[in-house]
């Protein structure tokens, strides 16, 4: 099995104002500096990238940018979107596509998730692609179903090559902000059918390699029981993200893990 550096992003969200956001980059940047073998990132607000990129910049930090979201065209007539030439220009490296907060509250299709991390891919860009079932198709045992549809179509057109620039955040949507975790046997189930319809899509080695973080409440006292789970390559972290301390709790969870 190959080594797999875990991976640990934060998604702020619509949270923070300029200085809150530049004051909890440098948080980030200061309690994760020697956590060696764990990639580290950050996904602030499209309109705090530009502050908190220069903040990480002038420290040389380890820490990734990211941004929560992406348009899928290059310029145009497209109102209030922002096309990834334009966060490539701050520094992002990372875009999270299909977050749950955009399937269920703002509407985005599989379609629109699925032309999203292409383009995302096609401009060199890394991907972090999020999928996960609501409590009701968990109740009805649709999980595997249901992360299935959402991968498959999320990965449409990526090819094999581009698989190494894709991360998975599998994310129970009941799990997300509510203070209830998977289990880590949960999560494990869960990834292992992900990286099985990986191995069916793309062949045994770009599975392996692929990472794949839970997300879903995630915090500094339920972290290693989820990353140490032999499938679970990190996390992507909401409400524990927004303290640099319990985000940096998480990311040392997952040092030596790989
Ligand atoms: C998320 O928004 O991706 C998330 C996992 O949030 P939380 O950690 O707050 O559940």
């Amino acid at each position: 099995m190959p080594n797999r550096t875990p991976i640990v992003f934060g998604n702020w969200k619509m949270t923070q104002d300029r200085a809150g956001a530049v004051a909890l980059a440098a948080g980030v940047h200061q309690a994760t500096v020697g956590m060696a073998g764990v990639q580290v990132g950050v996904c602030p607000a499209f309109v705090h990238l530009d502050a908190v990129g220069a903040a990480l910049k002038a420290v040389d930090s380890h820490v990734a940018l990211g941004a929560q979201d992406a348009w899928t065209e290059p310029n145009g007539a497209f109102t209030g979107e922002v096309s990834l030439a334009m966060l490539k220009d701050l520094g992002v490296s990372w875009v999270l596509c299909g977050h749950s907060e955009r399937r269920h509250v703002i509407g985005e299709s599989d379609e629109l998730v699925s032309k999203k991390a292409l383009a995302v891919l096609n401009a060199g860009m890394n991907c972090i692609l999020c999928c996960g079932e609501t409590l009701a198709q968990r109740e009805a045992g649709e999980t595997d179903r249901v992360n299935e549809r959402q991968v498959r179509a999320g990965l449409n057109g990526v090819t094999s090559e581009q698989m190494s620039r894709v991360v998975i955040a599998y994310e129970p949507v009941w799990a997300i902000g509510t203070g209830k975790n998977a289990t880590p046997q949960d999560a494990q189930n869960a990834h292992v059918a992900i990286r099985g319809l990986i191995g069916q899509l793309y062949g045994a080695g770009v599975a392996a390699a692929l990472r794949i973080q839970y997300g879903g409440s995630m915090k500094p006292e339920n972290a290693r029981d989820l990353i140490n789970q032999p499938d679970v390559d990190g996390g992507l972290i909401g409400g524990a993200a927004l303290k640099s301390d319990s985000f940096a709790g998480i990311v040392r969870a997952a040092v030596g893990s790989a």
